[in-house]
């Protein structure tokens, strides 16, 4: 494998170039969303300046030659997650869609009073609120693995949860608020051995490793374009074909139908099933470009540098005095939550951004996490691949800078 050159990677994102209130921007918010490289920028004007037309219905050259584009994304997408056919690939806005369609497809018709969905204390709202949503309508329950101190689940804690009335269970694979990566493989493995089919929020996971939905046996997948480095309001879904095939459409309308009367309406296989509407095209085709930007780079190569990261970061913030880290899992990826006792979040994020570095201070759309630590919010550090350790030490500069300020 060939060296992680992060000056050079750092080239392909022209906005890492501006200023910041007078300070070269330190760009440490990539877990809420993720700069894009110019291949992205480019791909996503080329749509609309050179190729742009409706898809899937044209008999014109231009629609064509877009339907083929869009289409070949799906490929990428298949060949990204490692899903055994393309027809599993479903494109959406983004993870928080992939979340509700299952929900209201896959899920809702098999749901009782008194049937049983699991999640872990870690969800994003975009992985509780749906199933929430779907308890209301049909008296279902949300049963919740307990996250430990470190910010880790335990499996037997999990297993626990698993009962007769289990119908659905739904897990982050890698937590937003905390970065913990979650034992993923071996739940699926316990949930599959009583029937029970599995979800995987793979938002924050994505970006920073390589999946494999072959390999772990999940029965859904979602994640979202803007996190791995591509446009925002796209995404994608991956379901087993088993499962899809017998799912009801989730939206109705155009592009999701084989013939339409008003006698009786029959819809397309999957996944154009789920995929009514004209989509947004070049925001796919821009995700397409993400994801082979991406795979260039060596995902492996990637990662270790990523981790590279985190674990300075978690080895110089644990020196300031008074801040105290939020998710210290062995199994960790992406992100640095912590506090301080000398200020709020929010302070530390306002006296940062001054010096240009930008960090997310708050719940994280993980409200249940901030409960759980008794915190009502966080500072939060995410690392993306442009990331360097001389951006680590000028936040940890700034920080000590919060503590003279506070002290
Ligand atoms: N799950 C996780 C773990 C996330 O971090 C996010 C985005 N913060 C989402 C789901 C939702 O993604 P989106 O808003 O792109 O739908």
């Amino acid at each position: 494998a060939t060296r992680f050159d992060v000056d050079r990677v750092r080239e392909d994102f022209p906005i890492l170039n501006r200023q910041v209130h007078g300070k070269p921007l330190v760009y440490l918010d990539s877990a809420a969303s993720a700069q894009k490289p110019t291949v992205v920028i480019e791909a996503v004007a080329a749509c609309y300046r050179e190729d742009y037309a409706n898809i899937h219905r044209g008999v014109h050259m231009l629609s064509e030659h877009l339907t083929t584009q869009y289409e070949a994304v799906r490929e990428e997408v298949r060949s990204f997650l490692n899903a055994a056919s393309e027809k599993e690939i479903v494109f959406t806005r983004g993870a928080t869609e992939g979340v509700n369609l299952v929900a209201s497809s896959f899920v809702r018709p098999r749901l009782r009073a008194g049937d049983e969905i699991i999640v872990t204390g870690m969800e994003h709202h975009s992985n509780i609120v749906p199933w929430q949503m779907l308890g209301e309508e049909t008296g279902a329950v949300l049963k919740v693995v307990p996250v430990q101190d470190d910010g880790s689940i335990r499996l037997e804690d999990f297993e626990a949860l698993l009962s007769e009335r289990t119908r659905f269970v739904s897990v982050v694979h890698v937590s937003n608020a905390l970065g913990t990566i979650n034992p993923v493989r071996e739940m699926i493995a316990l949930a599959h051995e009583r029937d029970v089919p599995v979800l995987l929020d793979g938002a924050q996971a994505v970006p920073h490793m390589s999946v494999d939905v072959q390999a772990l046996d999940c029965d859904f997948y979602v994640f979202s374009g803007h996190k791995i480095y591509g446009p925002s309001g796209v995404g994608a879904l991956y379901g087993k074909s088993r499962w899809l095939k017998e799912m009801p459409p989730y939206h109705g309308g155009g592009d999701m139908i084989r013939s339409v009367s008003f006698e009786k309406t029959e819809y397309a296989d999957p996944p154009q099933r789920f995929e009514a509407g004209t989509p947004n095209i070049c925001g796919v085709i821009g995700m397409g470009v993400a994801i082979r930007y991406l795979r260039s780079l060596g995902l492996e190569a990637v990662a270790a540098h990523e981790h590279d990261l985190l674990v300075y970061a978690t080895e110089r913030l644990s020196q300031i005095p008074g801040l105290r880290l939020l998710g210290t899992a062995p199994e960790k990826a992406g992100v640095v939550s912590f506090i301080m006792d000398c200020a709020h979040p929010h302070d530390i994020g306002t006296i940062l951004d001054r010096s240009g570095i930008a960090i997310r201070a708050g719940h994280h759309c993980a409200q249940p996490v901030m409960q759980r630590f008794q915190v009502p919010a966080t500072a939060r550090a995410s690392f993306g691949l442009y990331n360097t350790r001389a951006e680590v030490d000028k936040l940890v500069e700034a920080l000590e800078k919060v503590r003279k300020l506070f002290a």
